[in-house]
C-alpha cells in the first residue's frame, strides 16, 4: 500500500489549493498554509490520491511504499537475495 506525503518546501499552500479542493477526503489545509495528507488512502483510492499528485504544480505530493520507516528512510521494497551456496 502506498503512503503519500506533502514537502512543504515546495507546497504553495493556500496560493493553489487544488488538491484539497479536488480531494478533501485525503488533503486538507494545514495550519502552517500548506496542504497535508490527514487521510492515507485505501489500496483502492491510492490512482485518484496519484491523479491529484500529478496535477500538483509543483510536484510537493510525494509517494512511498511500504517500505517506509518510522524514521521516514526508504528501505528496499524486497530484502536482497543472494544466491545459494554451489
Ligand atoms: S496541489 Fe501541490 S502546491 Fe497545490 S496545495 Fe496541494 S501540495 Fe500544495
Amino acid at each position: 500500500m502506498a503512503h503519500f506525503s506533502i514537502q512543504w518546501d515546495k507546497c504553495r499552500g493556500t496560493t493553489c489549493a487544488l488538491c484539497w479542493t479536488q480531494a478533501p477526503q485525503f488533503f486538507a489545509l494545514a495550519e502552517n498554509g500548506k496542504a497535508t495528507v490527514h487521510h492515507q488512502p485505501h489500496a483502492a483510492d491510492e490512482a485518484a490520491v496519484r491523479a491529484v499528485a500529478g496535477q500538483c504544480p509543483v510536484g510537493a505530493i510525494v509517494e512511498f511504499d511500504d517500505a517506509v520507516t518510522t524514521t521516514g528512510q526508504v528501505g528496499p521494497a524486497d530484502p536482497p537475495t543472494t544466491p545459494p551456496p554451489e
